[in-house]
């Protein structure tokens, strides 16, 4: 009789040398975002509840003689493959840290906009840590990636993980939130250009220290509370981000961006972490397609799209 399998190696199959291995890994938006202060490491303390949506990033591993990257899709001719890139970093973090050589020849297609407030970048350093570990069978638990993943980024932890978490520390330290399954609807609204990251906190301690006034937020508990009652009107009313003020300063059009559903009633519209894509909730899938029309058509963003959430993070398909 055959032993049924535990749930790690359904998850994660030993495809080891044989390969290719494909991961795919989602964007993560952040349905609260509370910027704390800045901590003698440079990082700002934050108090998040991430949440993974169903727009994915995907990477193949194949056995290679080097570590090689090529990419299409998103970004493809402007992002650097070199050891700048975060898949590069990521998979030779593994094998410096499972004592091996990094030889893999890594794919990426790219959907998840550059530099968009969705955490592309990490989500791709989760995606080469899931499928290098499965292509050279090094058998890392999840809580051992998740640890490795720290050490790239501090949203990488999440991606790793996925579905919908807390995050603590300088975001890296997640824990599961529990809450009765259910899929919410999502609209995100791609803008032009990208926006750094840096450039929306540095901003923001900028107009913390001249005393202007944004949304601060609190403690998720409301949020939190709206998320176990699956409404998505009373979840609207509880979405905040420390950084939306930040954002909308460096791009003041992202105001008008966030008003354009107002038509269709759109429950609820913020800024995706340090932006500037902006996300809006849907009482279902009919009514985000209504958004997606709505901003498509109001000229305001690049491109519109309907996902929903919460996904599970990087996973072997
Ligand atoms: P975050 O919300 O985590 O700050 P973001 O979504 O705003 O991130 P990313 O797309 O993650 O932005 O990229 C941030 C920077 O990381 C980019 O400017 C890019 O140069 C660099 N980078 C390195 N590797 C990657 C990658 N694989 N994909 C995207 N960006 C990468």
């Amino acid at each position: 009789m055959t032993e049924p399998l535990d749930e790690a190696e359904v998850e994660r199959p030993r495809l080891g040398r044989l390969g290719p291995v494909r991961v795919r890994v989602p964007a993560k938006i952040n349905l609260h975002l509370r910027v704390g202060d800045l901590r003698a490491d440079g990082y700002h303390e934050l108090n998040t509840v991430y949440h993974a949506v169903s727009l994915y990033d995907e990477l193949t591993a194949r056995p290679g003689d080097t570590l090689a990257l090529t990419m299409e899709g998103e970004g493809a001719g402007h992002l650097p493959l070199d050891e700048s890139n975060l898949v590069v970093r990521a998979a030779r973090l593994l094998a410096e840290h499972t004592g091996r050589p990094p030889h893999a020849r890594l794919h990426l297609r790219k959907n998840i906009p550059i530099a968009g407030g969705l955490a592309g970048g990490s989500a791709d350093a989760a995606a080469a840590l899931v499928a290098c570990d499965a292509l050279w069978n090094t058998g890392l638990s999840r809580d051992r990636l998740a640890d490795l993943a720290a050490d790239i980024g501090s949203d990488v932890p999440f991606l790793v993980l996925g579905g919908t978490a807390l995050g603590t520390g300088r975001g890296e330290r997640v824990s599961p939130v529990l809450a009765p399954h259910h899929t919410w609807h999502w609209v995100l609204a791609f803008a032009e250009e990208g926006l750094s990251t840096p450039a929306v906190y540095a901003e923001l301690d900028h107009r913390r220290a001249n005393g202007i006034a944004d949304t601060v937020a609190g403690e998720p508990d409301t949020l939190l509370a709206a998320l176990r009652q699956r409404d998505p009107e009373i979840l609207a009313a509880t979405l905040v981000n420390d950084l939306q003020g930040p954002a909308i300063a460096l791009r003041p059009e992202l105001m008008r961006t966030l008003m354009a559903p107002d038509e269709v009633e759109a429950l609820g519209g913020i800024v995706s972490g340090s932006g500037p894509t902006c996300v809006f909730l849907a009482a279902d899938a009919r009514h985000a397609a209504e958004i997606v029309a709505v901003l498509e058509r109001s000229g305001l963003c690049r491109t519109a799209c309907a996902v929903t959430g919460p996904v599970p993070g990087a996973r072997v398909v």
